[in-house]
């Protein structure tokens, strides 16, 4: 068992609009709850994303900062080395579209993604807005998954890729070819990627999710009392989702 997590936060200027920076920080709070030490570093525009982390995180982001995030993604064969040794990548809405071949720019433009996960992204219509309440594989062991989404891409999953879940309220991935789920998982190498359209921060409001994540580093973890900041916030996204319909 490691005693120090390394996580990176990818481009936190360019995929910071929604607040997923504070995925960082849930994972850095859970970790020492245990008395494990997790080291946050951020990997700022412009710099190629490195290898030598357990765990990237990517969150979501407006158009124009998405492709600039992509580009470096592009020139960063850091990270695809790092998956393929084991590291775990969590992204989030915009950062699943940019590990993925490619996705709507500004003005229609098709964008190239890194190509780390075999997924697409193709515009949609008409802004997926709301709360979104996902079913996650039941391989993964989790409870119900709560958050909000706010995107216009409407993502395919290629062959090899399976969904982090199906979807019991809101838009999720969209796709009309393949309905009501969300997110991706995605095996590379001895790591992997898990992707989804949930904001929240889909750490702070899904702490099982956070130590799924601090596990794929440092093995089983000793479990914690409920959170309740966490707790209240599902009750709440719970509450909403039964008025809403859940399917
Ligand atoms: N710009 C992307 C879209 O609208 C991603 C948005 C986001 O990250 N929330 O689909």
């Amino acid at each position: 068992m490691t005693s120090s997590i390394r996580i990176a936060l990818v481009y936190p200027e360019l995929l910071g609009t929604y607040g997923d920076g504070g995925n960082a920080l849930v994972l850095a709070r859970r970790a020492a709850w245990r008395g494990l030490h997790a080291e946050v570093v951020e990997v700022t525009a412009g710099q190629p994303v490195p290898s030598g982390f357990d765990l990237y995180l990517y969150g979501g982001g407006e158009d124009d900062p998405q492709s600039l995030a992509a580009a470096g993604t592009r020139d960063s064969p850091g990270l695809r080395r790092a998956v393929e040794q084991g590291a775990t990548v969590l992204a989030v809405c915009a950062g699943l579209q940019v590990l993925g071949s490619h996705f709507p720019g500004t003005d229609g433009r098709r964008v190239e993604g890194s190509g780390l996960v075999d997924l697409e992204t193709v515009p949609g219509a008409p802004r997926a807005v709301g709360d979104l309440v996902v079913e996650p594989d039941a391989t993964l062991g989790l409870p119900l998954l709560y958050g909000y989404e706010n995107h216009t891409g409407r993502t395919l999953l290629g062959p090899g890729v399976r969904p982090l879940g199906r979807v019991r309220s809101g838009l999720g991935n969209g796709h009309e070819a393949q309905p009501d789920v969300d997110g991706a998982i995605a095996e590379v190498g001895a790591g992997r990627v898990i992707a989804t359209y949930l904001h929240g921060p889909v750490l702070a409001q899904n702490p099982a999710l956070a130590d799924l994540l601090l596990a794929s580093v440092v093995g089983t973890l000793p479990p914690l009392d409920p959170d309740p900041a966490a707790e209240a916030a599902r009750a709440l996204r719970a509450a909403r989702a039964r008025q809403t319909g859940v399917r």
